[in-house]
């Protein structure tokens, strides 16, 4: 398989992952590997989550709000899918960051959803490796909980589940060629601050980073999507975690709740209100509570894992930008 970098530079050169049909058989050994550490990656987590007291929900497709995706600066979006059901338009799930922070307000305090996104991503992002057209996050919120809270279960989840692999999938590792060079990390993860990082690398810190550090480490204060909570300073209380040599396979914060500011963030950032009205009432109403959560990319956490050049390698059926194939 050619080579790339990770991250944003398109001139780097995949091979784009075949579709089932199309295998020779080292090829189907190697994606039959890849579909072990997959099975034993989301073992691991549901019972994790389970057992830390999450209640497991279910995934939507279509709703009238989902996550805007914008102003993210890493968004790059070629298509919206707006449809018409019953008279009411909605749109496929672009993430159920929305859906979490009601269920959380007014049902579960802790809540996790294997929850696939739909994102048309630009076809150039096919030249990433790090980017599909459909995706899986294991997404979750807690009430009440701090960005701290959040940072430190995911890195017990990580560093467990790496320890577990190692132990359980060694058959898998070995074939894959990571059994050797995946190292169980050590928590705490170290913590940068994204405004330290663009002053020493520029624009193209996350590539920089990833190439740099040898366990996961976090990044905090990013400017992301109006839902992520930013203090009176223009301080964002968000976190990614980003992976060696592979790039950001998290993102998360604590949660705006109070009608006010959204409002105000939304005016901001030119997002249309009328999209998000069930949020912006429970807001008003005082009902939406205080959270905080992340959504962990399945596709790329376990990419990581195997070593895999292209994400849609992990895929039983890939969905890359720009290549439609029959399933
Ligand atoms: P990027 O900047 O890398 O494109 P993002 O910051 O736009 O990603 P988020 O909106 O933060 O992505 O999504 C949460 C997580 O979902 C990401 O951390 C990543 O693991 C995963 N993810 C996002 N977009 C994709 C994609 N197109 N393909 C596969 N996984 C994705
Ligand atoms: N899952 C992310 C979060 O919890 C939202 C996203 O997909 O961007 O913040
Ligand atoms: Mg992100």
């Amino acid at each position: 398989m050619i080579c790339g970098t990770i991250g944003e530079d398109y001139t780097a050169k995949f091979e784009i992952p075949k579709p089932l049909e199309q295998l020779q058989e080292s090829e189907m050994e190697r994606r039959y590997h890849i579909s072990g550490v997959m099975t034993d990656v989301l073992g691991y987590l549901t019972y994790r989550f389970v057992e830390s007291g999450f209640e497991w929900s279910l995934p939507v497709v279509f709703s009238e709000s989902t996550d805007p995706l914008w102003p993210d600066p890493g968004a790059s979006i070629e298509k919206r899918i707006d449809v018409e059901i019953y008279g009411k338009t909605v749109r496929t799930t672009a993430s159920m960051i929305i859906h979490k922070m009601v269920a959380c307000s007014l049902l579960y305090p802790r809540l996790f959803i294997l929850s696939p996104n739909v994102r048309i991503e630009k076809r150039e992002r096919a030249q990433t490796g790090r980017h599909t057209y459909e995706f899986t996050q294991l997404d979750f919120e807690v009430r009440d909980a701090s960005s701290r809270d959040i940072r430190s279960l995911v890195e017990e989840v990580v560093c467990g589940l790496i320890g577990d692999l190692r132990r359980d999938a060694v058959e898998e590792l070995v074939y894959l060629g990571r059994h050797r060079t995946l190292k169980t990390p050590e928590a705490p993860f170290k913590v940068y601050d994204m405004r330290e990082l663009e002053k020493k690398y520029g624009k193209e810190w996350e590539q920089q980073l990833a190439l740099e550090i040898t366990d996961p480490v976090w990044v905090t204060s990013i400017p992301r999507e109006f839902y992520d909570f930013e203090d009176e300073s223009g301080k964002w209380d968000n976190y990614d975690l980003i992976l060696p040599q592979y790039g950001e396979v998290l993102s998360g914060a604590k949660r705006e709740w109070e009608y006010d500011k959204i409002i105000k963030k939304m005016e901001r950032d030119g997002i249309k209100k009328e999209h998000y009205g069930l949020l912006l009432k429970l807001a008003k109403e005082g009902r939406l509570k205080q959270s905080a959560g992340a959504g962990i990319g399945i596709e790329r956490l376990v990419g990581w894992i195997v070593g895999a050049q292209h994400l849609g390698e992990t895929q039983l059926f890939p969905k890359i930008p720009g290549v439609v194939y029959d399933l």
